[in-house]
């Protein structure tokens, strides 16, 4: 028989956090971003556009390797060099081009700063972030919330593909209306959202498969339920639910807040 999740008369922030819990029990901190720096973290969510996170990892390594992943190196080096560098992770040229648009706009516009950057109101700097030629909602949101530490979810595929399966967005929603579900249910706190678009992918990754779910043995596999015609209705905001997201979500990254610019 066909399986849905239909979390009916729960609400559903209620619903989430007990995701979180049973996903971080499962798989324990996912350590995202697996980045040193920020500018490491900027350049890593731009080489993971459409395509795996090792092809990525290896372009990133490329860079390391030419030194490109310190910022007076990455200023002068020429498109070339970058497009060598990170040929591995596909759409070379192009993804240089970004990575060479980023910093240029970032020196014209914030003095070559991050802080800069991160210190504006999170809407302010999302829109400029958009509206940089090669940067879509995914990477301008990794980029604010691993690099920034401002609190956007990033409603990849794997987030999305989760939530649609257990009924609390519709498979037509977009990236847009599953990031307004999210914020919505859930307390505006980055470590939280780190950690818990780590687990959706690490779920994501290991069952919820794009064509095949793989249920049986997902910790999420007890949550699932007859399907039903009926939408989720949910109960009332609980206000306290936000206070067990923030038991777990006390880890610190790693990343260097303040690397040299
Ligand atoms: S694989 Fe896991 S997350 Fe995906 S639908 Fe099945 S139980 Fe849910």
């Amino acid at each position: 028989m066909q399986r849905t999740a239909q979390p009916l008369g729960v609400e559903p922030g209620e619903v989430l956090v007990t995701y979180y819990e049973v996903l971080l029990r499962q798989f324990g901190p996912q350590g995202w971003w697996p980045a040193r720096t920020r500018l490491e973290v900027i350049l890593g969510a731009i080489l993971t556009q459409n395509t795996t996170w090792q092809n990525a990892a290896r372009a990133v390594v490329r860079l390391r390797e030419a030194g490109l992943l310190r910022w007076p190196r990455l200023r002068q080096a020429t498109i070339q060099e970058i497009e060598h560098c990170v040929r591995p992770a596909g759409y070379f040229r192009q993804k240089a081009r970004t990575i060479r648009t980023f910093v240029e706009w970032l020196d014209a516009m914030h003095q070559g700063s991050l802080d800069s950057l991160f210190a504006q109101p999170p809407e302010t700097a999302r829109a400029q972030l958009l509206a940089l030629r090669g940067l879509g909602p995914e990477t301008a949101d990794a980029i604010l919330l691993y690099a920034g530490r401002v609190p956007f979810f990033v409603a990849d595929a794997y987030t999305r593909r989760v939530l649609a399966r257990h009924g609390m967005i519709s498979e037509k929603d977009g990236y847009a209306a599953a990031q307004r579900f999210l914020h919505q249910h859930l307390p505006a706190d980055d470590k939280v959202f780190n950690e818990f678009h780590a687990l959706l992918v690490e779920v994501g990754k290991r069952h919820c498969k794009r064509k095949r779910p793989e249920c049986l043995g997902c910790p999420l596999e007890p949550f699932l339920q007859v399907r039903s015609n009926r939408k989720p209705q949910w109960r009332a905001e609980d206000p306290t639910v936000g206070n067990r997201f923030h038991t777990y979500a006390r880890r610190e990254d790693g990343i260097k807040a303040h690397d040299a610019e």
